[in-house]
C-alpha cells in the first residue's frame, strides 16, 4: 500500500537500496506491469527475486509467491521483513497459531508478499481463501521443478496449471536457473503460458573456475583444493551417497575442518541446525548429497566439489553456481573415473522410467560425460548445452589455462618443411 503507484525504479531504490536494476530485471518487471507473463531464465545469483517482488509492491494487492522448499521461503521472508515490507510465509510445518494470524492478515490487506508452497496453495481451502483476495502477481519460483526430466522434479508443480483458470487476470511470472531448451518449453506447456515474454540472461559466470580430474587419490585431491581455494569461506562437498557425506565429514573433522553431512535421510532438526551454522558465515565445509542446494545462497562458498559426475550438465551447472555468489572469484572442481560413469550409465539402464524420459536422461548423460572429457574450453562447453555460445574461449577453466597437450602435426609437418 505504501508503494501502490510508485515507479519500479522508486521501490528499488527506496525499498531495495539497489542504485539500478541489473540486466533483464527491468524488462522482466516491465512485462508483469503490463499484466502479461514473463519466464525469467537467469543463473543462481541473477537476481530472479527482484523481478516479482518489485512489481508486487507497486501493484494493487497481495503477491502470491510459490516456493518449493520452506527454509527458502523463511529466508526470504526475514530479508524482506528487514527491509520494511509486509511479507509472510504459509507452509505446512508452521504453529497453527502463526497460520491463522497471516491467513488474518492476508485477509485484511495486511500483506504485500505471500510465499507458499504449492502443496499447501492447492488444497480447496488456501484456494478459496485466495479467490477473496486480490493478487497482484503470481510468481512460480524454481518453475525448473515442474518438468518431469528436470532434476528437481516436484509432482505437486503439475496442478499449477490450474492457476490461469482459476486467476485468469493476475499475471504469472516463472522464475529458474535452469535454462536447457527442453526444461524451458516443459515449463511453458505445463503453466499453460504460451504467451509467455522470455527473459533468458547469460549463464556465463566469470569469478567460477572449471575444473575437471580423473578421481585418483581423493582425500587427497579434496584436502588440497580446500587448503587452496577454501580461505575463510566455505566449501560445498557433493557426494555419491548419504553414507558418503557421513563419512567425508567426520574424516574432515579429523582433519581439523569443521564439517557437517547434510543429506534428505537426516531429521528435519538436525539438517536446520546444519543450515543454521552454514548461514552463520563461520568457514566450513558440507559434504552433502544434491539435497543440499536450492535456496542455499550463502554468498561466500569459495569451493565446491563434486566426488561423483553429476548425470546432467544442467544439475552440474546449478551446483558450482553455488559458489562465488558474491561475485569474488571461486574454485569448482569435478573429480571423475570411468567407474562412475559406467555404474551411471548402468543404473540410467536399469531404471523404470518410461522409455522416452529415459532416453531424455541418456541424453543428458552423454552431455555430461563430453563435457567432462572435453579437452577444449569447459564453460564454453557448459554454455553450449544452454543452448548459449561464448565466443571466446573463457579463460577461466582447466583446459583454458592449461591445454591439453595434443600432437599438432600440421605445425610439426611446418617445422620440418621450414627448416
Ligand atoms: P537468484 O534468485 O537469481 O539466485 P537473488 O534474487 O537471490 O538471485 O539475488 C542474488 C543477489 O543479487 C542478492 O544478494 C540480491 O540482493 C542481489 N541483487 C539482485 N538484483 C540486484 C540489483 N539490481 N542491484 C544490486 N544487487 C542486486
Ligand atoms: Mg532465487
Amino acid at each position: 500500500p505504501r508503494y501502490i503507484g510508485e515507479t519500479p525504479e522508486t521501490v528499488l531504490h527506496r525499498v531495495f537500496g539497489f542504485a539500478s536494476f541489473r540486466g533483464l530485471q527491468e524488462e522482466a518487471v516491465r512485462t508483469v506491469m503490463n499484466d502479461e507473463d514473463a519466464l525469467v531464465l537467469m543463473p543462481t545469483g541473477g537476481g530472479k527475486s527482484l523481478c516479482y517482488q518489485v512489481p508486487a509492491l507497486c501493484r494493487e494487492g497481495v503477491g502470491l509467491i510459490i516456493s518449493p522448499l520452506i527454509a527458502l521461503m523463511e529466508d526470504q521472508v526475514a530479508g524482506l521483513r528487514q527491509l520494511g515490507v509486509r511479507a509472510a510465509a504459509l507452509h505446512s510445518e508452521m504453529e497453527y497459531q502463526d497460520q491463522l494470524t497471516v491467513q488474518e492478515d492476508l485477509t485484511c490487506d495486511q500483506l504485500d508478499l505471500l510465499y507458499i508452497s504449492p502443496e499447501r496453495l492447492l488444497t480447496p481451502y488456501s484456494l478459496n481463501l485466495l479467490k477473496r483476495c486480490r493478487l497482484s502477481l503470481i510468481a512460480i519460483d524454481e518453475a525448473h521443478c515442474v518438468s518431469a526430466w528436470g532434476h528437481d522434479f516436484r509432482p505437486e508443480y503439475r496442478e499449477l496449471a490450474h492457476l490461469k483458470q482459476r486467476f485468469p487476470h493476475v499475471p504469472r511470472i516463472a522464475l529458474t536457473a535452469t535454462a536447457d531448451p527442453r526444461t524451458r518449453r516443459d515449463i511453458l506447456t505445463a503453466l499453460d503460458m504460451p504467451d509467455a515474454h522470455i527473459f533468458m540472461g547469460s549463464f556465463h559466470r566469470e569469478n567460477l573456475f572449471l575444473q575437471a580430474q580423473p578421481k585418483i587419490a581423493e582425500m587427497q585431491q579434496v584436502l588440497t583444493a580446500l587448503s587452496r581455494h577454501m580461505g575463510q569461506g566455505a566449501a560445498i562437498i557433493y557426494c555419491g551417497s548419504r553414507k558418503k557425506t557421513e563419512l567425508m565429514a567426520r574424516q574432515l573433522r579429523e582433519k581439523g575442518y569443521t564439517a557437517f553431512a547434510f543429506h534428505a535421510g537426516m531429521s528435519p532438526a538436525d539438517k536446520r541446525a546444519v543450515l543454521l551454522r552454514f548461514r552463520s558465515g563461520e568457514p566450513m565445509v558440507i559434504a552433502a548429497t544434491i539435497a543440499f542446494g536450492m535456496g542455499i545462497d550463502r554468498p561466500d562458498v569459495r569451493t565446491v566439489i563434486h566426488l561423483e559426475m553429476p548425470t546432467s550438465p544442467e544439475g552440474y551447472y546449478q551446483q558450482i553456481g553455488r559458489a562465488g555468489r558474491d561475485g569474488e572469484a571461486s574454485h569448482t572442481l569435478l573429480l571423475y573415473s570411468g567407474e562412475g560413469v559406467a555404474r551411471a550409465r548402468y543404473w540410467l539402464d536399469e531404471s523404470q522410467a518410461p522409455e522416452s524420459e529415459k532416453k531424455a536422461m541418456q541424453g543428458r548423460l552423454e552431455s555430461m560425460i563430453s563435457l567432462t572429457e572435453t579437452t577444449g574450453c569447459r564453460t564454453q562447453a557448459v554454455l553450449a548445452c544452454f543452448g548459449e555460445s561464448l565466443n571466446e574461449p573463457c579463460g577461466h577453466c582447466d583446459n583454458c589455462l592449461n591445454p591439453p597437450s595434443t600432437f599438432d602435426a600440421t605445425e610439426a609437418a611446418q617445422k620440418v618443411l621450414s627448416t
